[in-house]
């Protein structure tokens, strides 16, 4: 080969070199990046082959899941660290995809050999060969701070702060849906209103009443246990929804428990604070809708008040009016 044919093929081979070398480079860079944005973001890639069952991770997730860096991972022994709920759902979802050659995204609870709980978002993908899959891959990250700001949120919404109780807008929320469910077997609904409740903030304070508000609400969670749910929904006013499986004389029987429970004194600072409780109590049936059903039971209420305080009464949808049992608690 002549001397400048050489010259030049070695001229192109270090033009190659260069530019292998910049790419090199760049791609060194690229990967720096992604590996910090990665581990900023907790999300890491994974991929199993299907023929032979090989699992592969990015260092991020042997974090996610406390697991050495770069050991051999088991795909039995991974399963193994999902909790039961998620094993059940991702067995599922991984089953469907691999037959379909399709993805799938799941949330996935997760307890780590150390003993920590951590929720994961899994993303994946099938890879096919012509027709036949070949490999699932896709990404997992690490959502458990997103899932507790989310708790927490829900919980600052769905609940009263003062007594820890569900509020108005949770009782709200599940109040139709209790109604629609259960027009073919009565259910209860409660409403409760505490007695002479002003006078204990006139005579010793807001800040007694406050602490009545609280205990009140213990009495309630404690005597009205089968509740499906017990809200404040407003000042002193309460309501609790008991399902059809508690009988409409033992939601009877349990509300006089309760009318019981908080005639007897709440302490506030050594003192003893003397309140009630009214309570009106209607039933679930056909085309009886949340609206009918809330007045019912308020209708009800008032006619407890009316009678007295301190009692219960029960408002009978077959005579449209309010019975009030006019024994007094205890
Ligand atoms: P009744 O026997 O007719 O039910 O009268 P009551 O004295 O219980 O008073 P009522 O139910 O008419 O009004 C409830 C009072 O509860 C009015 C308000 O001053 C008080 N209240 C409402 N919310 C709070 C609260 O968060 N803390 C305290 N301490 N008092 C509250
Ligand atoms: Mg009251």
């Amino acid at each position: 080969m002549p001397d400048n044919e050489i010259h030049c093929l070695r001229q192109r081979l270090q033009s190659h070199a260069q530019q292998l070398q910049a790419l090199t480079a760049e791609l060194s860079h690229v990967r720096k990046i992604f590996n910090q944005a990665s581990a900023m973001a907790r999300i890491g890639v994974w991929e199993c082959t299907l023929a032979d069952g090989c699992l592969s991770w990015s260092d991020v997730i042997y974090d996610i899941f406390d697991l050495p860096r770069g050991s051999t991972l088991s795909r039995a022994e991974v399963f193994q660290l999902y909790a039961p709920h998620s094993r059940a759902e991702l067995e599922i979802k991984r089953a469907q995809a691999i037959a379909e050659c399709g993805s799938f995204s799941m949330e996935a609870e997760v307890i780590t050999p150390r003993g920590n709980r951590r929720w994961v978002r899994i993303t994946a993908s099938v890879e096919k060969e012509g027709e036949l899959p070949l490999r699932i891959f896709g990404m997992k990250q690490d959502i458990t701070e997103e899932k507790m700001h989310l708790d927490q949120i829900r919980e600052l919404a769905e609940n009263d702060m003062m007594t820890g109780l569900s509020n108005r807008a949770r009782f709200q929320s599940v109040f139709p849906g209790f109604c629609e469910s259960n027009t073919d077997a009565p259910a209860g609904l409660m409403l409760i209103d505490l007695d002479g409740f002003k006078g204990v903030n006139d005579t010793f304070g807001h800040a007694a009443g406050d602490a009545c508000l609280k205990q009140v609400a213990e009495r309630l969670t404690s005597v009205l246990d089968p509740a499906q749910i017990v809200a404040r929904i407003g000042g002193d006013e309460f309501a609790a929804l008991i399902g059809p499986s508690v009988s409409p004389e033992e939601v009877e029987a349990m509300a006089w428990r309760l009318v019981e429970a908080l005639s007897r004194p709440l302490i506030y600072e050594d003192q003893p604070l003397i309140v009630g409780g009214s309570v009106g109590v209607a039933f679930t049936g056909p085309e009886i809708g949340p609206t009918a059903l809330f007045r019912h039971a308020d209708l009800a209420l008032y006619a407890a008040k009316g009678a007295g305080r301190n009692r219960v009464c029960l408002f009978d949808t077959k005579r449209a009016a309010t019975i009030g049992s006019y024994r007094r608690a205890g």
